[in-house]
């Protein structure tokens, strides 16, 4: 039976390489013509021998996984993918332009488990976490057509618990012979698991990590988040310190700003508080309404009170406002229409 290339190319072709009887450098040539040259077939890879080629032809097959839907918002600014894969699960990916940036945002799972109560991808049946081939296919899609230069891993699901595959497809992103992406462009997402981060810290030093806080208060944030039951706000600033002493870089927080929730005066004054020994950015993040939560979205005066208490502490404070929420391609609306 044949397998799919991509992932062949990823998990085991040193392997078949040494099976083959050929140089361990023809994997960097492999590398490039899938991750690089997006060859559609393997006639295409002209510097490799006829032998190699019609070994490669007999054991693998090249294919993406099916794109079942296009969505663009009407500036071209953001495109939202579906795409199934081989056993047909279905993950939505987000390409966004923004100035000179221009992102994609990965899933990792499809679905989550983690059931937190503001985001779409909450209501989904959690499946299975994507393998770092699968992970890479969404950076494919839009490779075609469009300029990558920054990865997020803020779509589907919970990095945190998927790091072994996301540490591989971080590989070929950062690659010469994959997408030669700076692993100082790519930011891991995560609601907040210490171990993870501290991970990150001691094994991948350069990628930037984002924590979704969402509220200074524990009883708030284990209301919004249920995963915050096991983690205390505590342990997690503690890893977040970690991170920033191992690495030198600040850290994100995210806060996704939801109108009579999180958003008072006193809220912003904990926030600076409990973050104050930590070198950080805090990204407030407007809440995109989904369909069926009882959440409110903060108007912009709301928004810009929040932001301007913030600002009286030592972090850099930005505001996020989704790009395309109109299409249903905004932080936490993922899966919303699958
Ligand atoms: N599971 C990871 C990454 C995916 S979610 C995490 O939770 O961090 C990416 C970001 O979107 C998180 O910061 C999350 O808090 C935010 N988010 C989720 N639902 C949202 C919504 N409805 N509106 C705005 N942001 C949302
Ligand atoms: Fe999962 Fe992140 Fe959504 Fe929470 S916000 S349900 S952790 S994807």
């Amino acid at each position: 039976m044949k397998n799919n290339i991509y992932k062949g190319a990823i998990d085991y072709i040193e392997k078949k390489l040494e099976d083959y009887n050929e140089k361990p450098f023809r994997k960097d040539q492999i590398w490039l013509w899938l991750f690089k040259k997006d060859a559609t077939s393997f006639d295409e890879m002209t510097d490799l021998p006829k032998k190699l080629k019609e070994k490669l032809e007999s054991d693998f097959y090249i294919k993406l996984p099916k794109l079942i839907k296009t969505i663009k918002s009407e500036d071209d600014k953001t495109i939202k993918l579906a795409l199934r894969m081989e056993d047909r699960a279905i993950i939505e990916t987000v390409w966004m332009k923004e100035q000179n940036r221009h992102t994609v945002c990965i899933s990792c799972q499809a679905g989550c488990k983690l059931g937190c109560r503001f985001c779409a991808t909450a209501r989904i049946k959690f499946k299975r976490n994507l393998e770092a081939y699968e992970m890479i296919s969404q950076l494919l899609y839009f490779k075609r057509s469009n300029l990558i230069d920054r990865v997020v891993f803020m779509g589907m699901g919970e990095p945190m618990f998927n790091l072994t595959e996301i540490e591989k497809a971080i590989e070929v992103i950062t690659s010469d012979y994959g997408l030669t992406i700076s692993p100082k462009r790519i930011t891991i997402s995560t609601s907040g698991i210490p171990h993870g981060i501290v991970y990150i810290a001691d094994k991948m030093p350069k990628i930037g990590v984002a924590i979704s806080l969402n509220s200074v208060s524990e009883k708030t944030r284990t209301e919004l988040m249920p995963i915050a039951r096991k983690y205390p706000i505590r342990e997690l600033l503690n890893a977040a310190k970690y991170y920033t002493d191992k690495t030198g870089r600040k850290i994100t927080f995210e806060y996704v700003l939801i109108s009579g929730v999180n958003d008072s005066r006193d809220d912003a004054r904990h926030l600076l508080e409990l973050t104050r020994e930590i070198p950080c950015k805090i990204n407030i993040i407007p809440y995109n309404p989904i369909p069926s939560a009882r959440y409110k979205k903060p108007d912009s005066f709301e928004i810009d009170k929040f932001r301007t208490y913030l600002m009286s502490g030592k972090a850099t404070i930005t505001v996020r406002f989704s790009k395309g929420s109109e299409i249903l391609a905004g932080c936490g609306q993922l899966g919303a229409e699958l």
